[in-house]
This record gives C-alpha cells, sequence and structure tokens, in this order.
C-alpha cells in the first residue's frame, strides 16, 4: 500500500483533503480557491478527488486557472454526484480504496481543507500510515479561523496519554495562513525522516 520506506521525496505534488460541500460558509469556498491558486504559483501539481463542486472544486478550477497541473482521481460510481472536472487529466476507479492509493502515491505532501466526514477519513488514513511508519509526507491541516482546532485537541489529548508520540510533529502540522503551510510542508520535507 504505501512506501516500503519512510524516505521524503522532493516537493512537487500536493495532495488536498477537502469538503465537498457547497453550502458551507464562503470563506472556506475561497480558502479553497487562493490555496489551488497558491499551488500553482509555486509550479506545484494539486493531485486531488476529481470533483468540480465544494471546496475540491474551487481548489482545482483555480490551480487549472492559475497554469497549475493537476491530477484528479475519481471513483466512477461517485461521477455524477461530485462532477467530474473534465478540464483536467482524470485517474478513473472503482473504489474509495483505489481512490485513496493513487491519492497518495501521486503526492509528496497532504493539506487538509475544511471539510466534513470524508476530508476527515482520507486525512485520518494518511496519519495511521505515518503513524505505523509507512511513509514520512508532512500533513498539513490549514484553515484560517480555526477550524481544526478540535481535531487538534483531540490529537494532543492523545499524546498526553501517551497514546500518540510526540515525534507524531515530524510529519503532522497546523497552519492558519497559506504561507504558514507552505512554510511547515517545508520544513518537514527538509528535515531527515
Ligand atoms: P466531505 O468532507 O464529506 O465533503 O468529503 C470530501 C471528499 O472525500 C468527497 O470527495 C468524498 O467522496 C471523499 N471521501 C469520502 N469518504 C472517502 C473514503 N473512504 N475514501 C476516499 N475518499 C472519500
Amino acid at each position: 500500500m504505501a512506501d516500503s520506506s519512510p524516505t521524503r521525496r522532493p516537493l512537487r505534488s500536493v495532495c488536498v483533503y477537502c469538503g465537498s460541500s457547497e453550502s458551507t460558509k464562503p470563506e472556506y469556498l475561497d480558502l479553497a480557491t487562493r490555496f489551488g491558486a497558491a499551488l500553482a504559483q509555486r509550479g506545484l501539481r494539486l493531485v486531488y478527488g476529481g470533483g468540480a463542486i465544494g471546496l475540491m472544486g474551487r481548489c482545482a478550477k483555480a490551480a487549472h486557472a492559475g497554469g497549475g497541473d493537476v491530477l484528479g482521481v475519481m471513483p466512477r460510481f461517485l461521477e455524477r454526484r461530485e462532477i467530474v472536472f473534465d478540464a483536467v487529466p482524470h485517474r478513473m476507479v472503482d473504489t474509495m480504496h483505489e481512490r485513496k492509493m493513487i491519492m497518495f502515491q501521486e503526492s509528496d505532501a497532504f493539506v487538509v481543507l475544511p471539510g466534513g466526514i470524508g476530508t476527515l477519513e482520507e486525512a485520518v488514513e494518511t496519519l495511521s500510515w505515518a503513524r505505523l511508519n509507512l511513509h514520512a509526507k508532512p500533513v498539513v491541516f490549514l484553515s484560517e479561523d480555526d477550524f481544526w482546532a478540535p481535531f487538534f485537541s483531540l490529537i494532543q489529548h492523545t499524546m498526553e496519554a501517551n497514546l500518540t508520540p510526540p515525534s507524531f510533529g515530524d510529519v503532522l502540522a497546523y497552519a492558519r495562513s497559506i504561507d504558514a503551510c507552505f512554510d511547515a510542508i517545508q520544513a518537514r520535507i527538509a528535515a531527515p525522516a
């Protein structure tokens, strides 16, 4: 499944996990748009779930409009519900597991924007693989209004109980701005795994 050794690769592709809802706060949709544009500006490829809706659609459209490369990974059974953004290349797959695997393999770092259960599921599985030392790719939670603070409190809670090691901070980070997010990724990519 994941990398056989936890070495880090140069930063070329960033996977974004984020919500598919259209009816969330406009600030979150705007953050997704600005993050997509920021990836393109930095010459980084966006890897994402492939849809044209919600934060993921905003992020992909902005990355594409900014001249950035984008790879979508879409399960066939979700093609209608999440609406493939067909201006960019896609890998069509059969299962959610295949989607997550390809998104993982094609990416050097992960950014988690505001999202719901699906976003959490993708992020937590990627973190759980890091916990098992299957990879050392950075996972940065980005929100400008502390959306992810409760999740970080929970992780902290598990650290205080010695159920998650403090060294987990080597992959995991919390950022309150897009610039801080890229700084956190670069710091972790540059550090020895
Ligand atoms: P949500 O945060 O619930 O809006 O979901 C965000 C994205 O995660 C959507 O594109 C979902 O299709 C996707 N998603 C939900 N569960 C999974 C899963 N188990 N594996 C991969 N993607 C998922």
